[in-house]
């Protein structure tokens, strides 16, 4: 039987693992493949990072293209947070469509089937299977395909903390790996990403949920060690989704576009900036679309902002101007290191009322070089072990490189299958 285990941990920036700090990823290192110019999508966000890693396309094409993004409905321009247990379901009543391309749970269903684990946002975590053909658990509500609602001590109800996380591992390897042997197995895990988002990056506390999900990923390990001792030829993936950088200024991106007269009034749908952390999509109301040259240019002379991608220019960054999307803005960022010595800072877009913010401590969603650094490791058939591929490599490459291993067909994907 062949079958494909993967372990994620969500935030880990690659130049974080090291024999001190994640000592079993760094010995995992040694017998698997790593992929030293791996990056991260744009915006570099978990919600989009989780639907381009389940369909193998860019955000321009499955249309999830932000953390928070905007809907245009019955004329107007909405505002969305993706992270919703019910974004995808409500799109799909707007749109006719939840993601517009099919997800690796569809795939492998007529195979045998995905279950997914995960501790992150809802809208992350259903963004793999928003149409019910696999299993899905997460502490929001766990689904068996028909999106039929698993209830009880059938259902995944751990919280998004330390223990949480070793409960949720220990669960993935009994029942998921061990017992009910699925060809596709993930574990998304909530850390370190939660952890770095509340206290410095290389903090006591930040290096301390390192070195637990560093542990839970080592029992993942053991326990595919066992499976193959059994004869069932694995493919066994650890990676991150994106890196993080330290917040060194946040700014409120919709009071600059009011105060420059290039919006109305907050209150109004002309124009609509959801963030990502450190990036922004800013959505034009196509009756104003006459304001996208000056927003363009206005934004291109802060001093809070890297880059600005308009128009023709999206699709270069994977982005399409559906619903109104005029531009993106990757935030300022530098070289420099914080209090602890990890190296990376950028502005973060003040979120939506009511959402934290996270001065000092870690951010991401841009295009900066330490959250466009996430980690790759596989270890099977068709990789080298202890080697180090230079090659630029993507999220996009994971579905169609399950889908090779699995010998089910890839077609329609904007990544391409690592092996070999
Ligand atoms: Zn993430």
């Amino acid at each position: 039987m062949r079958r494909v285990v993967v372990v994620v941990l969500d935030g880990l920036r690659r130049d974080l693992i090291d024999e001190v700090r994640t000592p079993s990823l760094a010995q995992f290192a040694r017998r698997s493949q790593s992929f030293a110019a791996h990056s991260s999508v744009f915006p570099s966000a978990t919600r989009v990072v989780s639907a381009s890693f389940a369909t193998g396309c860019t955000p321009a094409r499955h249309e999830l293209q932000g953390n928070t993004l905007a809907l245009l409905e019955d004329g107007r321009l909405v505002y969305h947070d993706a992270g919703h247990p019910e974004f995808l379901q409500h799109k799909r009543r707007v749109t006719g469509r939840s993601l517009a391309v099919p997800t690796l749970a569809e795939r492998v269903a007529p195979h045998g089937g995905m279950i997914l684990f995960s501790n992150v946002s809802p809208g992350a975590a259903y963004a793999h299977d928003p149409d019910g053909h696999g299993h899905v658990y997460h502490r929001a509500g766990s689904f068996a395909p028909g999106r039929r609602r698993l209830e009880g001590a059938q259902a995944l109800s751990v919280g998004q903390h330390s223990a949480g996380e070793i409960a949720m591992t220990s669960r993935f390897i009994d029942e998921v790996l061990l017992e009910r042997r699925p060809p596709l197995a993930i574990l998304w895990m909530g850390e370190p990403d939660a952890t770095q988002h509340i206290r410095p990056l290389g903090s006591p506390d930040h290096l301390a949920a390192l070195r637990q999900a560093d542990a839970n990923a080592a029992r993942v390990f053991e326990a595919v060690d066992r499976l193959r001792d059994r004869g069932e030829e694995t493919l066994l993936i650890a990676c991150s989704d994106h890196g993080h950088q330290t917040v060194s200024r946040v700014i409120d991106v919709e009071a600059e576009l009011v105060a420059a007269g290039l919006k109305d009034s907050r209150a109004l749908g002309d124009v609509v900036t959801p963030t990502s952390g450190t990036s922004s999509l800013i959505y034009v109301h196509p009756d104003c679309a006459a304001k996208v040259d000056a927003i363009a240019a206005f934004l291109g002379s802060r001093d809070w902002v890297d880059r600005v991608i308009a128009g023709t220019q999206l699709a270069s960054i994977g982005l399409a101007p559906h619903h109104g999307l005029a531009l993106a803005i990757s935030l300022k960022s530098d070289e420099e290191p914080n209090p602890f010595g990890v190296r990376g800072r950028s502005c973060e877009a003040r979120p939506a009322p009511g959402k934290a913010t996270h001065l000092n401590c870690g951010q991401h969603g841009g295009l900066a070089r330490y959250e466009q650094a996430p980690f790759l490791m596989l270890d099977g058939p068709g990789f080298i072990g202890g080697t180090v591929a230079g090659a630029p490599t993507s999220p996009l490459d994971i579905a169609p490189t399950i889908l090779a291993h699995l010998r089910i067909p890839a077609e329609g994907m904007d990544g391409r299958a690592l092996q070999g």
